[in-house]
């Protein structure tokens, strides 16, 4: 089993790139944006909860997030590995996440920062809500997000580098050349392990 996250700011391009990883060596992508948008269209009992957070910038509870990362975990028990994209995004997550792991006989085994500074992000997810329409890209949330990030997410990174984990990319460069980087990441940890 193999098992990689991306962190990054918001607009670094970590949705695209986990999923063009994710196809490329057969692993399941697991978004927690994505999940939580769907557990929002289907009209979970959670949904006014998701809601406000998204709509604020703000995340949602650690237990919320982890048991829908833990059901969806279950469901696709089957995979070779995980892309993990979102999650985890605290401490507190990031610790449930290797709980998580363990108890299916895995580990984190790689976390890639793609790696752009706060203005490129703030430019980038003003320019994805024009193209998107993202409700919750705007320049009400932006801030709020740049500041969670900093505040929660950031800290992930002192947990990992512990660990030796962390590879970083460039993310200002073009979508196919942070790809092929990966690839060649990926394809040399696989050939190591
Ligand atoms: P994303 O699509 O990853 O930018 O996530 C959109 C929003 O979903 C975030 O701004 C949070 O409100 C919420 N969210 C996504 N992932 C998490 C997480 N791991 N923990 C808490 N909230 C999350």
């Amino acid at each position: 089993m193999i098992n990689i996250l991306f962190l990054a700011r918001p607009g670094a391009g970590k949705g695209t790139q986990a999923q063009l990883l994710a196809e490329k060596f057969n692993l399941f992508h697991l978004s927690s944006g994505a999940i939580l948008r769907q557990e929002v269209a289907s009209g979970s009992k959670f949904s006014s909860e998701i809601k406000e957070a998204q709509l604020s910038g703000q995340l949602v509870s650690d237990e919320l997030i982890t048991s829908l990362v833990e059901k969806k975990l279950n469901q696709k028990r089957n995979t070779l590995g995980f892309v993990f994209d979102g999650f985890p995004r605290t401490l507190r997550q990031a610790e449930n996440l290797d709980k998580l792991l363990e108890k299916m006989g895995g580990n984190l085994n790689l976390v890639i920062i793609l790696d752009i500074s706060r203005e490129e992000m703030i430019k980038r997810v003003l320019k994805r809500a024009e193209i998107e329409k993202r409700q919750d890209d705007n320049e009400i949330t932006i801030g709020a997000r740049a500041a969670v990030y900093d505040e929660q997410t950031r800290p992930l990174i002192d947990y990992y580098a512990a660990q030796n984990k962390i590879l970083t990319v460039n993310g200002l460069q073009e979508i196919p050349a942070i790809a092929a980087e990966l690839e060649e990441i990926v394809t040399k940890f696989l050939n190591k392990a």
